[in-house]
């Protein structure tokens, strides 16, 4: 039940989590896209994270006060 032939590896983009295909033709990996490579530098670059960006994960905070 083995397929030997080519398998398309995926990995997700480090910017928004997309599943890229690791290509060599993909110039961008292991970004998605030129824009979120570059986004990726700039957080690098700023080192701020104050960006309002949407968050998926959900409020699971054991608040123990
Ligand atoms: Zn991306």
């Amino acid at each position: 039940m083995s397929e030997p032939k080519k398998t398309i590896r995926y990995v997700p983009c480090p910017s928004c989590g997309a599943q890229v295909a690791w290509l060599s033709e993909n110039a961008f990996r292991p970004f998605c896209s030129e824009r979120c490579k570059l986004i990726d530098l700039g957080q690098w670059a700023n080192e701020q994270y104050r960006i309002p960006t949407k968050d998926d994960t959900p409020p699971d905070d054991d608040v123990l006060s």
